[in-house]
């Protein structure tokens, strides 16, 4: 079988990642008759075939919320007007938001954004905040070869953004009252770039994009339907976010699990 270079360098790297997490046996969780004929992969749930347009509306502030009602409100509406990256990245950059003050630079996104393939992080870090893209640091070097295990690059088959665009003071994590702002902005940010697959990385994406009160190991590992307005349903993977991976690497295990999900689906044909 002739490969690619680019399978071949994909192969490359996932086993430079098996080695690298301390895999030292080439074993399935079961055995595998490989004289069989390959069983169709499971497909993610499929988009719908023509998306409804549905007007983007300001997402339910989590608790506690209703003092942020307001502001969550004002923050839907500049997300809805926003009709190209460039006008969204301004709608952000005219956000008169604490956070603003204390970040160095608006992070909004990296990579292509019609490849069809999204992930979403938390929040930018230090090192984000510096250069103003998303996953630059540590974890996002670690993204980066997780990636590259399934033929998957920044610069040329995904686009990476997070669900808020200024670093929160310290590295804290998100509020509830700050995911709520921010999740219109980043439903408007689908809606623009169109993904075919989205990729929630951490509690954080999930909890903002799915709503639900179930921790990321509950959510991780399955494709759920995330209702984009103005585009539709699009199959959604939680996972363990890579900042995580770095701190219990026992999760590196779940993690590929769920990286071959994503290959999966990405091989399959969407269906017409
Ligand atoms: N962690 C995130 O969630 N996003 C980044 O951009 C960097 C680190």
């Amino acid at each position: 079988m002739e490969l690619s270079e680019a399978e071949t360098a994909a192969l490359l790297a996932a086993l430079e990642l098996q080695i690298a997490w301390g895999a030292d046996e080439a074993l399935e969780e079961a055995p595998q008759d490989r004289t069989l004929p390959r069983a169709p992969a499971a497909a993610a749930p499929a988009p719908a075939a023509i998306p409804r347009p549905v007007a983007p509306r300001p997402a339910t502030p989590a608790s506690p919320a209703a003092a942020f009602a307001p502001a969550a409100a004002r923050a839907g509406e500049l997300a809805a007007g926003a009709d190209s990256l460039d006008a969204l990245r301004a709608a952000l950059a005219a956000l008169d938001h604490p956070l603003r003050e204390t970040a160095g630079n608006l992070v909004l996104s990296d990579g292509v954004p019609d490849s069809g393939l999204v992930l979403i992080g938390e929040a930018p870090g230090a090192d984000e905040d510096r250069q103003g893209k998303p996953f630059v640091g540590v974890s996002g070097k670690l993204l980066d070869r997780m990636l590259a295990s399934i033929g998957v690059e920044r610069a040329r088959n995904a686009y990476l953004t997070n669900i808020l665009p200024w670093r929160p003071p310290g590295n804290r994590t998100p509020t509830d009252a700050e995911m709520s702002l921010f999740t219109p902005f980043v439903l408007r940010h689908l809606a623009l770039v169109r993904p075919r697959h989205i990729v929630l990385l951490g509690g954080t994406a999930a909890k903002a994009l799915l709503r639900r009160s179930e921790g990321i190991t509950r959510l991780r590992g399955r494709w759920h339907s995330l209702e984009v307005p103005g585009l539709g349903p699009v199959p959604t993977l939680a996972t363990l976010h890579p900042a995580y991976l770095l701190r219990q690497p026992v999760g590196k295990r779940d993690a590929w699990t769920d990286l071959r999900l994503l290959r999966r689906a990405l091989d399959t044909p969407p269906e017409s």
